[in-house]
């Protein structure tokens, strides 16, 4: 490959993102990447989903009022979540609210900001594909029973 090659190489890929997590604005190279099982198999993930602007209604309804049809969508939601087949982007403040290995997940990024658009990094898609049926019900069931408890005030 010629210099011009490389410095094809080097302007292809994507200049700028948002979080996947908290839509924050990040640069290119920044952030980790991660696959859906991990993301939502972060308890403080749906703790602070479930208290954000669109889903706050449906918590306080859960657990104020004990209110069926909210506690179904916060399932909904769980269930919508898991499924998403993409690719996470998170932030330096993000990347806290998960248990993973952060040299790995920083790898899986640069090769994101690399590739075209809807590049999937290895084993991310549907959760339910990825994580044994007992880790995915017990995360399932916090999320919809329990995520924001702590957050919110009754
Ligand atoms: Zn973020």
């Amino acid at each position: 490959m010629g210099l011009l090659g490389l410095f094809k190489k080097e302007k292809k890929g994507k200049k700028a993102t948002q979080c996947s997590v908290c839509k924050s604005h990040m640069e290119r190279n920044e952030g980790y990447a991660l696959t859906t099982s991990q993301v939502i198999s972060s308890k403080t993930y749906w703790d602070h989903k479930m208290v954000e602007p669109e889903t706050m209604s449906y918590t306080t309804q859960h657990f104020k009022d004990k209110d069926e049809n909210a506690t179904k969508m916060r399932g909904i939601i769980f269930e919508k979540t898991a499924e998403k087949d993409q690719t996470w982007m998170t932030c330096d403040t993000c990347i806290k609210h998960f248990d993973v290995d952060h040299a790995a997940t920083k790898e899986l990024a640069s090769e994101w900001w690399n590739a075209e658009n809807g590049h999937k990094i290895p084993n991310t898609g549907k959760a339910i594909d990825h994580l044994p049926n007992e880790a995915y019900e017990t995360i399932r069931d916090y999320a919809t029973m329990e995520a924001g408890a702590s957050l919110i005030r009754l």
